[in-house]
């Protein structure tokens, strides 16, 4: 998709550029909310907006309002530090498609922009919907992992990595790589966690979880099934 992220914060726009455009993103970065709404009504193409509603100058529910008037078909993902169910109802309010509650995990922000994108029609149907290898499908839309049709229950950091590993298969992936995608932004974590889960996640696959390899001094990896 080609996206427009509008974020203030130094650390998490110029972040989120990264994983989005490791995804294949076309992705344009604003810092503030007067370039930001100049970017997005100008760009040609350009698909989904991820909007921060705290912005230092025009605040992001008057950014949604302005675009959702001028471009009816774009879509909106507001990023929210409030979670308070009146501000996400003023922001749905105000246009935006979808909202995000700061912190969130990468894997989330991506997982809500392929269900807009469906929405829109921008990618195939069910495009990213179920991931599978060998016996373990993860479906996407339903939040459900099962293992040779078996349900099994994961807690919301082993689905995300689990997510993580079936969207990048026979993929190494760092222990950073992976904290970066299945952990929320600004929550202090430390590399061993992924160990830990990871273990986790091994155990509730049963036989299956043998498909994820360690990756002496690098980080793991899941082969095919
Ligand atoms: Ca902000």
């Amino acid at each position: 998709m080609h996206l427009l992220v509008i974020e203030d914060d130094p650390k998490l726009g110029p972040l989120l550029r990264r994983l989005l455009q490791g995804d294949r993103h076309v992705v344009e970065l604003a810092p503030d909310g007067r370039s930001g709404l100049e970017l997005a009504l100008e760009a040609p193409g350009l698909e989904a907006v991820i909007l921060d509603i705290g912005l230092p100058d025009i605040s992001g529910l008057d950014i949604a309002r302005r675009l959702r008037a001028a471009k009816s078909k774009l879509a909106i993902l507001m990023l929210t530090a409030r979670d308070t169910v009146n501000d996400r109802v003023i922001g749905l309010d105000a246009g935006a498609d979808d909202y995000l509650v700061k912190p969130f995990a990468y894997e989330e922000l991506s997982a809500r922009l392929r269900a807009l994108a469906r929405r829109a029609g921008a990618a195939p149907a069910r495009s990213g919907a179920s991931l599978e290898s060998g016996p373990v499908t993860l479906d996407e839309h339903l939040r459900k992992v099962t293992v040779d049709g078996h349900r099994v229950e994961l807690s919301p950091r082993e689905f995300a990595l689990l997510e993580c590993f079936l969207r990048h298969p026979e993929q190494v992936l760092s222990r950073d790589q992976l904290l970066d995608q299945a952990w929320p932004y600004g929550v202090a974590v430390t590399p061993n966690a992924v160990d830990t889960y990871v273990h986790y996640l091994r155990d509730k696959l049963g036989p299956a979880g043998g498909q994820i390899e360690t990756v002496r001094g690098v980080g793991y990896r899941m082969r095919a099934g």
